[in-house]
């Protein structure tokens, strides 16, 4: 089995997930199987090829409520802030049951012959099993120095870019203040028509 991950889950998880969903549906045969995982959004749906080995998972980025439900993060839905700090995690068997509907795929089957995912039991060998997110990075003091220097030398070169702008324009309407300022120097007086 190889799983190709491209999402910020950890592939250990990923793996164990679906040796234990593979075992259950086909046995021996989980070693063969070829499974990518993509984030929602780069894909939307989870497909899997006829007959053959290979599965494309999608997985939605999801956060656990404090009420033990599963509460989706699509994308534009704004979470309580205090669910933010919650540790982000798949939603183990929503996955499963897609799982199991593209293994069947694999097998040949199609969707005359399967049960909806509404109507499947809560597949037993996903119990226990979760799929976290990666740890993010630990940054030391020395890292964040350096990525503070970083954005200081960042910033410093948008505002130089931008005085540069800045004087261009400046000089750009100058120019066109001088132009306004000799016409109205040039122009008649507004009684000399009069006196003329
Ligand atoms: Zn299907």
């Amino acid at each position: 089995m190889r799983v190709l991950n491209h999402t910020q889950y950890r592939t250990a998880d990923l793996a164990a997930f679906f040796r234990a969903g593979l075992k259950a549906q086909v046995g021996a045969e989980w070693k063969s199987y070829v499974i990518e995982v993509y984030p929602y959004g780069k894909r939307r749906i989870s497909r899997a090829r006829y007959n053959q080995p290979r599965i494309w998972m999608v997985l939605p980025e999801e956060w656990q409520g404090p009420d033990g439900l599963w509460q989706s993060a699509v994308r534009g839905w704004a979470l309580p802030r205090k669910w933010k700090s919650l540790p982000r995690r798949a939603n183990i068997v929503r996955l499963a049951w897609v799982f199991v509907h593209e293994v069947g795929h694999t097998l040949g089957l199609h969707h005359k012959d399967m049960q909806t995912i509404g109507g499947m039991e809560i597949p037993p060998w996903c119990l226990g099993l979760e799929i976290r997110s990666k740890e993010a990075p630990v940054r030391t003091s020395g890292d964040r120095a350096t990525s503070r220097a970083a954005h200081v030398q960042a910033m410093v070169e948008r505002w130089g870019r931008r005085l540069v702008v800045a004087r261009r324009t400046l000089a750009k309407w100058r120019r066109k203040a001088r132009y306004y300022e000799r016409r109205a120097a040039a122009a008649p007086k507004e009684n000399d028509a009069c006196q003329r």
